[in-house]
């Protein structure tokens, strides 16, 4: 289905981004893996999906923080796969405190992780996808890229600029063969997750199945997580020639939380 194609998937040795990584990979197109890890664990992941897909896998430790990691990781991406067609902006952070409380260098790093990397990325990938005719643009924002919780005011802003950014590029790309959609997941279970529960479990002094029932399903009617997979299924709808007309959308992906 994406054969020939390129992508580059941030925050991709865990979680969502793994997830939607291995769907894309499975569908023929080559990757360009990021995040943080264990050197010898990511290793083990690239070769991996590169034998299992016949695929070309490639992995940069570009810090999402920093433009210009983000430049040359995209260089690096070109001089390997020769060009871009896909850009999976999904890295991301999460710090939960009262406004008041809110360290401000937990909102910098936020804005620069959630935020500020996919206009680096897209910037320096858009006009290649332009002139070829063919470019998608997934950013990986949130339910809360729609609406808010208490206690999460820098990812919550982070998430709707997101959304923002999406619509813009998609008007920007519309003509052009490039589309950009949001993905909007409500709870996924993942280590970002994961972490959370721990943290609510010990701070709350309350059992973890509580956690989950009372804090992190309240919100999510089909009371389940969603899945990894769920998010790598629609990013490869996403790429498809038949998804040409989907473009500047925020797509939930959150049980009908959204909905309430
Ligand atoms: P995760 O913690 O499992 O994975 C995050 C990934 O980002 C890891 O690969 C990590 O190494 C990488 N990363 C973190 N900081 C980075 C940096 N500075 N530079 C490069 N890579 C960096 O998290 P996840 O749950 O898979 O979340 C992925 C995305 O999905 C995030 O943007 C998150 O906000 C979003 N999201 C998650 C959920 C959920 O319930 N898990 C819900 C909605 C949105």
């Amino acid at each position: 289905m994406l054969e020939g194609r390129t992508a580059i998937v941030t925050g991709s040795t865990s979680g969502i981004g793994l997830g939607i990584a291995h769907a894309l990979a499975r569908s023929g197109a080559s990757i360009m893996l990021n995040g943080f890890g264990d050197p010898a664990e990511i290793e083990t992941l690239r070769a991996e999906m590169a034998e299992g897909n016949d695929v070309d896998v490639a992995y940069d430790s570009a810090d999402m923080s920093k433009r210009d990691a983000i430049l040359m990781m995209v260089e690096r991406a070109q001089a390997r796969f020769g060009q871009v067609d896909i850009i999976v902006n999904n890295a991301g952070i999460q710090h939960v405190s009262p406004i008041g409380e809110f360290p401000p260098e937990k909102w910098d790093a936020i804005m620069a992780i959630n935020l500020s990397a996919a206009f680096h990325l897209v910037q320096a990938t858009f006009d290649g996808m332009c002139e070829r005719g063919y470019g998608r643009i997934i950013n990986v924002a949130s339910a809360h890229g729609l609406v808010a919780s208490p206690f999460k005011s820098a990812y919550v802003a982070a998430k709707h600029g997101m959304v923002g950014f999406t619509k813009s590029i998609a008007l920007e790309g519309a003509e052009f063969g490039v589309t950009s959609n949001a993905i909007c997941p409500g709870y996924v279970w993942t280590p970002l997750v994961e972490q959370q529960i721990d943290a609510q479990a010990k701070s709350h002094n309350i059992a973890r199945d509580a956690v989950i029932r009372d804090v992190f399903l309240k919100n999510q009617p089909t009371k389940r997580f969603a899945t990894v997979e769920e998010m790598g299924a629609l990013s490869v709808f996403l790429c498809c020639d038949l998804a040409s007309s989907i473009t500047g959308t925020a797509i939930p992906v959150d049980g009908g939380w959204t909905a309430h």
